[in-house]
């Protein structure tokens, strides 16, 4: 089997590469990449594999080409699995053909990954169909940055300019003037239409629809930059018709998130479909305690409760692991009555084959008490398995209540060692607009990480907080956060943030 794979990564929006290259990201020994490969994949090699940066940004080569083949080839003798990755595919003016060549040169045996060009991706998240039977038969992928060193131009304009295919060109924005005269030139309608698509696919796309005669002066005028594909073709007038991409609610703004990394991934999700440029910034982590007698002794005489009350996802998560270490599982909680505190929550414990009995209307913890003496809870035996350190409303309430409780930490959460460096860099870039706080924690870390004297430079940053106790913290701090959503989750969260960036 072949140890060198030249994996395409698609167009950089990570959902638009193939499982294969997942695989290959996944098990690689050695990984080369280029500038244009989402660097995100990076995060799925194995922790020891050997990460190799060869660039390629305009003209600026990290590493020549020849330099690059060699690379591959010396890395692909050793043995070691090689993933060379490669913006969109390696095959579509990726040179891949000629890295390619080397290793057969070489007599080293290589695989080839296909991945999603930009040319199409780019194309269909701006509304575009390469093809369409209504206006051409065909599509020609063509370089708009020519080598060089070649006296004459490879590209025979006057067949461009005869045909009705869609054009796509790739690395053309420096040329757009020579690329579009030549068309003209050669017979394409000065109305012919022509789109730009700038970071097609990723959370900062933008583009735009003129025609051969304007598009020029108007990319001029945007100050238009690479890496941008150039569309020619009727089938750009569909633009408009087909966008949906740019109509994002969120699309391009940029939202930190706070949570620990272990339960962001719902909230980084649902946000990266809305369009967000989503800032990964964890403050907290969630770790297991270093002894968990007690929860073991307190499972074990666990008949002796009427109520148990989970008010976190977590909270449900270790006291499960617990069990399971035990050897139990959900008979245990038989008779008794249950609370979750949120929705999650309460599918947490669904997804272990527990219906709540209760879960309140609204979650903060004033709420829940108020629900759970409706329900008659006064004077019960009440266990509450939670994080170590956490607000003591909920306990004090029910025990004011005449309830006897026991609070049991089965998990604590701790500060994030990282440094505020990288989200600093983009607060400075005003690529940031909204900070998110989901609970007292995150924002008391997150102001250690980035002082707050440093934040208050910033004043258009919004603060979007999930509820009131959270917001209460926040202005601690000297904030006032500018969103807080009716319903306290975290689609509640996000549906605020989207109220405000459409401002409806
Ligand atoms: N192998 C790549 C192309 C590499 S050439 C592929 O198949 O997509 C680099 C050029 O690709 C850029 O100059 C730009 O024209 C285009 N390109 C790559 N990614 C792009 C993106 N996300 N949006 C727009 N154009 C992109």
């Amino acid at each position: 089997m072949a140890n060198v794979f030249l994996v395409g990564a698609g167009p950089g929006d990570p959902g638009m590469l193939t499982l294969r290259a997942k695989e290959i990201i996944e098990t690689c020994d050695i990984m080369i990449y280029d500038y244009l490969a989402n660097a995100d994949f990076l995060k799925w090699c194995k922790p020891d594999c050997e990460i190799l940066y060869v660039g390629k940004k305009g003209g600026d080569h990290t590493l020549p080409q020849d330099k690059i083949n060699d690379l591959i080839v010396e890395k692909a003798r050793s043995g070691l699995v090689v993933c060379r990755l490669k913006g969109g595919d390696p095959y579509v003016f990726g040179r891949g053909g000629e890295e390619g060549e080397e290793l057969v040169e070489a007599g080293i045996d290589f695989e080839v990954v296909p991945g999603i060009t930009a040319g199409v991706a780019a194309a269909a998240y701006a509304g575009i169909p390469v093809t369409h039977r209504d206006f051409t038969t065909s599509v020609c992928f063509i370089t708009g940055h020519e080598d060089p060193t070649k006296a004459e131009s490879g590209n025979n304009w006057e067949v461009y300019g005869r045909s009705n295919s869609t054009l796509v060109f790739y690395m053309g924005v420096g040329n757009l003037p020579m690329i579009a005269q030549n068309l003209m030139e050669n017979g394409r309608p000065a109305d012919t239409p022509v789109a730009l698509v700038r970071w097609g696919t990723r959370c900062n796309q933008t583009s735009f629809v003129s025609d051969l005669e304007h598009v020029a002066e108007e990319a001029q005028a945007r100050n238009w930059k690479a890496p941008s594909i150039i569309i020619v073709g009727g089938v750009c007038s569909l633009h408009d018709k087909l966008g949906w991409f740019e109509k994002k609610p969120l699309l391009g703004q940029g939202v930190v998130v706070t949570r620990a990394r272990e339960q962001a991934s719902g909230l980084v999700n649902v946000l990266r479909s809305h369009g967000a440029c989503v800032h990964e910034f964890p403050t907290i982590s969630v770790e297991p305690l270093a002894d968990y007698n007690e929860v073991e002794t307190a499972i074990l005489q666990l008949a002796r409760y009427q109520w148990v009350v989970f008010t976190s996802v977590n909270g449900v998560k270790f006291f499960w692991e617990q069990l399971r270490e035990i050897g139990l599982d959900a008979r245990i909680f038989g008779g008794m009555q249950i609370a979750a505190i949120g929705p999650a929550t309460a599918d947490e414990l669904r997804a272990r084959g527990i219906e709540p009995d209760f879960i309140p209307e609204k979650y903060v913890a004033e709420h829940v008490v108020e629900g759970l003496l409706k329900r008659g809870i006064q004077g019960s035996d009440v266990l509450i398995p939670r994080a170590k350190v956490a607000r003591e409303v909920l306990p004090r309430e029910l025990k004011e209540a005449g309830c006897n409780v026991t609070v049991l930490p089965v998990y604590e959460t701790r500060l994030v060692q990282a440094d505020g460096d990288e989200i600093m860099t983009a607060l400075g870039a005003g690529k940031i607009r909204y900070v998110t706080f989901t609970s007292s924690s995150t924002v008391e870390n997150f102001f250690e990480l980035v002082p707050a004297d440093v934040f208050k430079n910033y004043p258009d940053v919004k603060i979007a907080s999930i509820g009131p106790v959270t917001s209460e913290t926040v202005k601690r701090f000297g904030f006032t956060p500018a969103l807080e959503p009716e319903d306290y989750t975290i689609p509640g969260l996000v549906d605020a943030l989207i109220k405000d960036a459409t401002g409806e």
